[in-house]
């Protein structure tokens, strides 16, 4: 198993740098929060990881293999963001399996996996809803089981739970660590609560005007924050 590297990876918008030369190694099986204000570069980051941010220099790695400038079809990354781009004329059963089939994986195989995707996100029954008649929090937890239901082996996740109220949330986080441990997925999770991020994570990294000011542990950020 094999960990991501981001190394001194910059990223501008003309004059304004985004990403200001940041490193950054996640060992495999790693769950690593990013935490830091509105435009400080959080989304900027994952979408260098994802594929669909280029950056300006540097490069990003998956173990031996230099994926800087792999398109994101070909990375094979799970992903859940704010904008979930779900199908909205689709069933929740056709966005969840859109990565099997999209992997060509055989349909005998889709079934379990998308009950096991379902109930894992307290959606069980749901497979022949319309993303259009979903709320927002229901809409989240579909992307989150499209995301994981190819078993992926690096999860990004953008504020996966920001729209959901306390109690699923804090169901969705038990959930989310049982996936990892089950997984052994590495997992970057952004996010602008830092109980979420000191609860779930291995390390939390501290994104400030494009850079990580600080990457330590839960107990380390605990005695010196
Ligand atoms: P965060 O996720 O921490 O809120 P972002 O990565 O979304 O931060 O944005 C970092 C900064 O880069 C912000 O100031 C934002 O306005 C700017 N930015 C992001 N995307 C673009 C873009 N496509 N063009 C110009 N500026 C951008
Ligand atoms: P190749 O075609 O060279 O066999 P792979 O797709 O198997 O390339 O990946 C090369 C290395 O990167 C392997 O060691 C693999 O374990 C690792 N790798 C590939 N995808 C991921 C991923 N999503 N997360 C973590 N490591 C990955």
């Amino acid at each position: 198993r094999v960990g991501v590297s981001i190394r001194a990876a910059n990223k501008t918008y003309g004059n304004f740098r985004a990403l200001d030369n940041v490193s950054l190694e996640v060992a495999a099986g790693e769950f690593v929060s990013i935490l830091g204000p509105s435009g400080s570069g959080k989304t900027t980051f994952l979408g260098i990881l994802g594929g669909f941010v280029q950056p300006t220099s540097g490069s990003i790695w998956l173990g031996e293999r230099d994926i800087t400038f792999e398109p994101p079809h070909k990375r094979d990354i799970g992903i859940v963001f704010q904008n979930y781009a779900l199908f909205p004329h689709m069933s929740v059963a056709e966005n969840i399996t859109f990565p099997l089939r999209a992997r060509r994986l055989p349909k005998s195989e889709w079934t379990e996996k998308l009950q096991a995707a379902l109930e894992m996100v307290e959606l069980t029954g749901y497979e022949d809803r319309r993303i259009h008649e979903l709320s927002g929090g229901q809409r989240q937890r579909v992307a989150l089981a499209r995301a994981i239901i190819f078993e992926p082996r690096l999860i990004l996740m953008d504020e996966p739970l920001s729209a959901l109220d306390k109690q699923l949330r804090e169901s969705m986080q038990i959930e989310l660590k049982r996936l990892h441990k089950k997984l052994e997925a590495t997992i970057i999770y952004v996010t602008h609560d830092q109980r979420e991020a000191l609860t779930m994570s291995d390390r939390v990294a501290i994104m400030n005007k494009g850079r990580f000011v600080q990457v330590d542990t839960p107990e380390q950020l605990h005695d010196h924050p």
